[in-house]
């Protein structure tokens, strides 16, 4: 049967360049080009757009990218094995995909953008290996310092993050203090970005099956977030959170507790999970 693309089938790519998953690098394919097309096209317009991939494996999100106009895609991955499997796209697709093999999560791609945007905007589309897929949110949420230490480049260089994760996961993301599942990740991501759940992906859409529901989440960057100092709010977060039963009073105890939240108006009596994004930056702040 054709593909929509006019490429092989995956099922065949995978069978005929011997890839069997690999759970160590967190490998679970997606298959159905319909499915990856609406990932994809979760990112927006992609036309005239420079998209990042991480983990393209055997490619079906690649394709996916590619079939819907991105001018041109750089893919990182890890496992050599899939490189014959995306020459393939590449040639299909000329001058368009560019594969680097590597560890995403040792590549800066701030660097990465200045080399290979080519001026023009820069959308991240991935289906995350689990095992890495919250560090490398946080290296794009959190980004180094830029020439002046202390200030991190803000908007950075992406223009939007459509990536999916474990649903769990997802939920903490998009989380605020309305919500169970609020907590540093919801702050991080609530301080410099809006992000939403954009649809779940049940565990039989990928081969082998992983045990838990996925889920897209897109993220776009907040032009002007309250200013704030990242490793205070870092700071901040983690002793809150790290005791979220308790009261801030005592949570916090070790950034200045009591005398601290009395400077900035909110009651000790408070935990952790009722203060907004907005309350976290202004303890921080003041620390
Ligand atoms: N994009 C493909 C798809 O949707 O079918 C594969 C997704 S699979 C969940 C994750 C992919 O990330 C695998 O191809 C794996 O080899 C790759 N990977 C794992 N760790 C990586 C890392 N640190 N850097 C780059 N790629 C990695």
């Amino acid at each position: 049967m054709a593909t929509l693309d006019g490429l092989p089938r995956l099922r065949d790519v995978i069978q005929r360049h011997g890839l069997d998953a690999r759970k160590a690098l967190g490998q679970n394919f997606l298959l159905d080009l319909n499915l990856t097309q609406k990932i994809a096209r979760s990112a927006g317009s992609l036309e005239g757009v420079t998209v990042f991939e991480v983990g393209p494996g055997p490619g079906g999100l690649t394709r996916a990218i590619l079939s819907l106009g991105a001018e041109k895609l750089v893919a990182v991955e890890r496992d050599s094995r899939c490189l014959p499997a995306l020459a393939e796209i590449s040639d299909h697709y000329p001058e368009r995909l560019e594969v680097i093999e590597g560890d995403a999560l040792k590549i800066d791609f701030a660097a990465l953008a200045r080399e290979k945007s080519e001026g023009r905007p820069v959308k991240i589309i991935a289906n995350l290996p689990y095992n890495v897929g919250t560090q490398l949110l946080l290296n794009w949420l959190l980004p180094e310092d830029g020439p002046e230490p202390g200030k991190q480049p803000w908007p950075p260089f992406w223009e939007s993050l459509t990536l999916m994760f474990q649903r769990e996961v997802g939920l903490r993301i998009v989380a605020d203090e309305t919500d169970d599942h609020y907590g540093r990740l919801g702050v991080l991501a609530g301080w410099r970005t809006q992000a939403h759940m954009v649809f779940d992906v049940p565990p039989q859409a990928f081969t082998p099956p992983p045990k838990v529901t996925s889920t897209v989440v897109h993220l776009t960057p907040r032009e002007t977030p309250l200013p704030c100092d990242v490793a205070k709010l870092e700071r901040v977060t983690l002793a809150a959170f790290g005791q979220r039963r308790k009261m801030l009073r005592q949570s916090l105890k070790p950034v200045g507790g009591e005398t601290l939240l009395n400077a900035v108006g909110i009651d000790p009596q408070r935990r952790a999970e009722t203060l907004s994004v907005e309350e976290f930056v202004a303890i921080a702040n003041a620390l």
